[in-house]
């Protein structure tokens, strides 16, 4: 199994340029999507909230970042995702999943109907069910009795050669999950949005994601119990674990060459910013 890193949807926080990681999993078995960023409709359709939205959000995306863009310029047939797998439901990790109406969609029940019923303004200017709702493969999962490591958790793929389970992270949205990727000789943890930079959930000495923020004011925009979850786990499996979220510009160049990764995890073209 493969890792490929993509950028599916560039955008500006606070000035700065982010990106929005998407994994493409390149199987025995066909390719896996964790996560979808943007989709072609986004671009050429969009409602006029999404609109606003991408307006307010600086949006620096083009069509060319969409994975089925990306995955057509890397030699793949679109047609071999079979699975997609998103951390959550929100606008910038769903709407991809548009471009694959023969794919299976993976998601836990809990955030199918937070995103059924948007609530407060996060709610309502992240979830857009009108783009998801009816796409034939939308797969709900309930939990089980299933653990991960200490988490419970749910397994969704198991496959020759790749095993993926969804691992909730509440917090960011109410039915928010982490995607763990299991490879040959160990696990990469895509925690969404659960945190935005990684020295969040350094299990020894965490920091702030924007040391200009004060500590109390980032923990209101970014929820602290998942990234408490998060750190957890790492200070004991750390050794085993690789975890990354969805935003974070300078860990996206770093995924890049692939090194950080454990060794199965190799290979992964080019993504300029
Ligand atoms: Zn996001």
């Amino acid at each position: 199994m493969k890792i490929h890193h993509l950028n599916c949807m560039s955008f500006r926080r606070f000035a700065v340029l982010e990106v929005t990681h998407v994994l493409l999993l390149e199987t025995q078995d066909g390719l896996i999507l964790i996560d979808s960023g943007l989709g072609l409709g986004d671009f050429s359709q969009p409602g006029w909230a999404e609109w606003l939205v991408l307006q307010l959000d600086g949006i620096a995306a083009t069509p060319a970042e969409t994975p089925i863009r990306q995955i057509a310029a890397l030699g793949f047939d679109p047609r071999d995702v079979h699975d997609i797998v998103p951390t959550h439901l929100h606008l910038d990790h769903i709407g991809g999943a548009c471009d694959f109406p023969w794919a299976k969609i993976h998601v836990w029940e809990a955030e199918i109907q937070a995103g059924l019923r948007p609530a407060g303004w996060l709610g309502t200017f992240s979830y857009f069910p009108a783009r998801w709702k009816n796409h034939p493969g939308l797969t709900s999962y309930s939990m089980g009795k299933e653990r991960w490591f200490e988490l419970e958790a749910i397994p969704v793929i198991e496959r020759a050669d790749v095993e993926i389970w969804l691992v909730p992270l509440v917090g960011h949205s109410p039915g928010a999950c982490g995607v763990a990727i299991k490879g040959k000789n160990g696990w990469l943890w895509h925690c969404g949005d659960a945190y935005v930079r990684q020295i969040q959930v350094d299990p020894f000495k965490p920091g702030n994601a924007f040391p200009w923020l004060t500590r109390g004011l980032e923990d209101s925009m970014f929820p602290v119990t998942a990234r408490e979850k998060i750190r957890k786990i790492l200070a004991v499996h750390g050794d085993q674990i690789e975890a990354m979220c969805s935003h974070d510009p300078e860990f996206f160049l770093h995924s890049k060459n692939s090194s950080h990764i454990p060794t199965p995890f190799a290979g992964s073209p080019p993504v300029d910013l």
